[in-house]
């Protein structure tokens, strides 16, 4: 079986460095705000090449800490693209404010620049970019649509650690980024956890009192917060794993040129198009496909493992109907498929499941072949 995904892989090749990393926690009972904690966090600052790092309880925390910290008035609208995972959504509506949703761009994943404009008015305080699948938004035309107007700006990061963008790493860009390290993700813990990165000392101290119970110290509690905190073992994991993270890049970035090379001859898939200013940690290889759902029963018949990063709209969930469309990530519901990259896989997985392709579309519908016979 080729997964997208094998954690147990990857904890078998680390497992003496997180084992004795875990270890040390427990031994030093450093269980909650503690030295594990504050070492992961000066070490994802320092990665990231930023002022603060706040570890929280998962990515959905990070992002819904990040917006209660600006405290924007009542009823107050926040942009945001339709296609995500539900989670950027739910971040604004449970801080009871308004998600206002963006179709993509055609031709990338991005939230379409254009509609973002559309959709300001004197309600909106903010627009969360998403770096869907690891690939950067095109970060110069955001900056030039946010820089009359007010706005804060929040970058989803949940999938683009080591992203970067001009050779800056993404979440750096503006107000806050918001990290998840959901055991899947290209840094995963071992269970849920998640960080807020930022310049903003304001903003890093707000945070830091809402994911602690409002406590300035011990005994002294400012404002209503909540418990959300990164562990202290989890936090370890995350700082052992975070020395691999480039080298894991790196090799997620080898395979995704070798899918490129193996299927840009393939008139029935179409490749994703990362912006040529940016590094995407391509936390999924996602390609439009050709009658999707056949070839998706395909290849997982022949072992090869696929998911569909997603097959609905937010807007087409129950949680968040609406009946407006949105074209293009509509279109692409149903015609993206995600294909197995990550450390674990060789170059060969690749060319193998390529092979497959292409066999699939050779016997399902051979538009070559088709084009002989009738010419
Ligand atoms: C995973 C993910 C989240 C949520 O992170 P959790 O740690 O699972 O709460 C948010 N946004 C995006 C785009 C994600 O992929």
């Amino acid at each position: 079986m080729i997964r997208n995904t094998d954690l147990f892989k990857q904890y078998i090749f680390i497992k003496e460095e997180v084992d004795k990393a875990v270890h040390e926690v427990i031994y030093a009972t450093d269980f909650i705000n503690g030295k594990s904690t504050k070492e992961f966090e000066k070490q994802f600052a320092e990665y990231n090449n930023v002022k603060y790092c706040l570890g929280v309880n998962s990515g959905t925390d990070a992002l819904e800490i990040a917006i209660q910290s600006f405290d924007f008035p009542k009823n107050s609208e926040i942009i945001l693209p339709v296609n995500s995972f539900i989670a950027t959504a739910e971040a604004i509506s449970n801080n009871q404010l308004k998600p206002v949703f963006c179709d993509c761009n055609k031709n990338n994943y991005s939230i379409s620049e254009k509609e973002i404009i559309e959709n300001i008015n004197e309600k909106t305080v903010a627009i969360i970019l998403v770096h869907l699948y690891g690939y950067p938004v095109n970060i110069d035309k955001i900056k030039k649509i946010v820089k009359k107007r007010k706005l804060k700006v929040i970058e989803d990061c949940a999938q683009a650690h080591g992203s970067k963008y001009r050779n800056k790493k993404v979440g750096t860009f503006f107000d806050v980024g918001a990290f998840s390290f959901y055991p899947g993700k290209n840094l995963g813990a071992y269970g849920d956890a998640g960080a807020i990165i930022s310049n903003n000392k304001k903003i890093y101290k707000k945070c830091s009192l809402i994911a602690n119970h409002g406590r300035e110290n011990k005994n002294e509690h400012i404002i209503i917060g909540r418990n959300s905190r990164l562990d202290g073992i989890q936090a370890a994991i995350l700082t052992t794993k975070l020395k691999y993270l480039n080298k894991w890049i790196s090799k997620r970035n080898l395979l995704a040129r070798e899918y490129s090379k193996n299927l840009k001859n393939l008139s029935q898939i179409k490749l994703p198009i990362i912006n040529s200013k940016s590094l995407s940690s391509f936390h999924q290889f996602v390609v439009q496909a050709k009658k999707r759902d056949q070839l998706e029963l395909f290849l997982n018949k022949e072992q090869i493992e696929t998911n569909i990063h997603y097959p609905k709209t937010i807007t087409q969930q129950p949680a968040f109907k609406e009946n407006k469309h949105y074209k293009n990530a509509e279109f692409f519901a149903k015609n993206i498929i995600s294909l197995p990259i990550g450390e674990h896989l060789k170059i060969s997985d690749i060319k193998y499941i390529c092979s497959q392709i292409e066999k699939f579309y050779e016997k399902n519908f051979n538009d070559n072949k088709k084009r002989v016979a009738s010419g």
